[in-house]
C-alpha cells in the first residue's frame, strides 16, 4: 500500500527523454501504487484541452492506461499548465485537484500544493498568477483560436525565462513566513510541493510542533518521486536508464 507523488516534468518536444522515462514510469512502477499525484507542471504548457502536441498526447494516453488499470490519478495545475478542464479529466481518467488540497492517506494528512503560491517574494509573478487564475480571464483566453493561445503561451514562456534569469535565487524560492502561515492555517505537520526544482526535506518547528516541508524535484536529469506509505513519506530519485 503506497502512493507516489511527482511534479515538474515539463513535458514538451524539447526534452523527449523525460517523456520516455515518465511513460515507462506510468506503465511500470506506478501500476503497483494505490494512487499517483502529479503536483503541477506536468506539461511545459497547456493552452486548453484541445492541445494536440504529440509528446503530451503520448503522456495522456499513458495516464489513461494507468487510471484504467485501477490506480487513482490526481493532477494539480502548475504555473505552466493551469488550464486543465473536463476534457483533460476524461482523456486521462484523472481528477484535477484544486491548489492547495489536504490529502489524508495511511494515517497522515498532508497539504499538497504546486508551490508557486509560496514564493511570495516574487511580487511581479504573484500579480501575473492572480490574473491568469481568474476564471473570467481563463474564460476569455480559452475562447481565442488555438494558434493564438499557442503564440501567447510561447511569448509568456519567453517572458518567464527572462524574469527567472533576472530574479535572485532567494526571490525564486519559498518565503519562510508564507510557509509558516500555511502550516498554521492548515494545521498540518507536512507540506508537499514542487515548483522550485530544489528537491529536499526541510524540518522546522512551529508552535512547538515538528513540521516537515518536502519538495519534489524536476525530471531534467533523473526522475524525482515521493513514496508515501504507512512509514511516512520518502523522497527518492529514479535514475534515467
Ligand atoms: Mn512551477
Amino acid at each position: 500500500m503506497h502512493a507516489l507523488v511527482v511534479s515538474d516534468l515539463h513535458i514538451d518536444a524539447t526534452h523527449a527523454a523525460i517523456g520516455r522515462q515518465f511513460v515507462a514510469f506510468l506503465d511500470g512502477e506506478a501500476r503497483a501504487a494505490d494512487a499517483l499525484y502529479i503536483l503541477g507542471d506536468l506539461f511545459e504548457t497547456w493552452i486548453g484541452d484541445d492541445d494536440r502536441d504529440p509528446h503530451r498526447q503520448e503522456v495522456i494516453a499513458a495516464l489513461k492506461r494507468l487510471s484504467a488499470s485501477g490506480v487513482e490519478l490526481y493532477v494539480m495545475a502548475g504555473n505552466r499548465d493551469f488550464l486543465y478542464g473536463r476534457d483533460f479529466e476524461t482523456a486521462t481518467g484523472a481528477t484535477v485537484l484544486t491548489d492547495p488540497t489536504l490529502v489524508t492517506r495511511y494515517g497522515r494528512t498532508v497539504l499538497v500544493t504546486h508551490g508557486d503560491a509560496l514564493c511570495t517574494d516574487d511580487a511581479p509573478y504573484q500579480r501575473l498568477r492572480a490574473m491568469v487564475r481568474d476564471p473570467e480571464w481563463q474564460r476569455v483566453f480559452l475562447r481565442l483560436p488555438r494558434a493564438t493561445r499557442e503564440a501567447l503561451a510561447e511569448a509568456a514562456r519567453t517572458g518567464s525565462k527572462q524574469h527567472t534569469a533576472q530574479q535572485s535565487q532567494m526571490l525564486m524560492d519559498v518565503n519562510p513566513d508564507a510557509v509558516t502561515a500555511v502550516f498554521r492555517a492548515a494545521d498540518v505537520d507536512t507540506i508537499l510541493h514542487g515548483h522550485t526544482h530544489r528537491p529536499g526535506l526541510h524540518d522546522l518547528r512551529i508552535d512547538g510542533r515538528p513540521r516537515r516541508r518536502i519538495v519534489t524535484g524536476d525530471w531534467t536529469h533523473d526522475g524525482s518521486v515521493v513514496v508515501w506509505d504507512t512509514d511516512g513519506l520518502r523522497l527518492e530519485s529514479r535514475p534515467r536508464a
